[in-house]
């Protein structure tokens, strides 16, 4: 029985693999597994990023709002631009841009698919003003622009759901496919059980998100002192939710100082 479920799910990936092909990542190269629909992670994450949005107070504080926005803008312009230079615009195709500041003394940010973005009051006293924001946002940005949600949803499609086909997935269990959507970008679920990025995702978001930030016109070299700040926080009494998804620690801090070189490359440019 063991054995054919496991051959059934190899041919399962072979398909899914024949279909739906690899993609490459800007940037880094990094060849990708990804057989969802852009179109479809689309519609789930403005349908979940609007909800989320209803349930959370967004900030009444005018100013850290502009800056959330105004931050946002300029990475947002950052990609758009990166993309048309290299000719790859349908990469940010029904991509519907929105940077949101919710009332929320968790440590914590995060991007939906088409560049739902949502920064929580708690992490503007680690982020230290605009550059540090830039910092976080430029990584979550770049975990939407390398589609890690959907590498992470074609994952769970596969392990969890037999890899079906996502529009199944919705049609026949809703509830569970909303869950491992939202599992894959660190909302939080009723499960409680947030999937960390892996070790390759965020290497990734950080080399593009330092790029980035630099064409926007932030030193990218805030970046390792932004986490070495939020390592910091790893000793309080409890851990900041964005430190269970994105674990800060010296290999990290160190990665991050030998990608600052490249970046600032950028950062000159402007
Ligand atoms: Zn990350």
């Amino acid at each position: 029985m063991k054995r054919v479920l496991k051959s059934k799910l190899l041919i399962l990936c072979a398909l899914a693999l024949l279909s739906a092909g690899c993609s490459e990542v800007a940037i880094s190269g990094r060849k990708q597994f990804n057989f969802v629909p852009g179109s479809t992670m689309n519609s789930m994450s403005f349908k979940s990023y609007g909800e989320f949005l209803t349930q959370h107070k967004l900030s009444t504080n005018a100013e850290q709002t502009q800056m959330v926005k105004r931050v946002g803008g300029k990475i947002q312009k950052a990609v758009e631009e990166y993309c048309a230079a290299n000719g790859i615009e349908d990469r940010l195709a029904g991509y519907e841009w929105e940077f949101n500041l919710v009332e929320d003394p968790n440590v914590n940010a995060w991007c939906m698919p088409g560049g739902k973005v949502v920064v929580y009051t708690g992490i503007l006293q680690i982020a230290q003003g605009e550059a540090g924001l830039a910092v976080v946002m430029g990584h979550e940005i770049a975990h939407a622009f390398a589609k890690h949600g959907a590498e992470r949803m074609s994952q769970g499609l596969l392990v969890q759901m037999g890899g079906i086909a996502l529009s199944t997935a919705l049609e026949d269990y809703p509830d569970q496919t909303k869950n491992l959507f939202l599992q894959s970008y660190g909302v939080g679920t009723q499960v409680g059980v947030l999937l960390r990025y892996s070790r390759v995702h965020e290497n990734e978001a950080d080399h593009l998100g330092l790029v980035f930030m630099a064409m926007a016109g932030y030193n990218p070299e805030e970046a390792p002192v932004f986490w070495e700040r939020m390592a910091a926080q790893k000793k309080g009494a409890q851990p900041p939710e964005f430190l269970s998804t994105h674990p800060a620690d010296e290999t990290r801090i160190q990665n991050l100082k030998d990608l600052v070189p490249e970046a600032m490359e950028y950062y000159r440019k402007r």
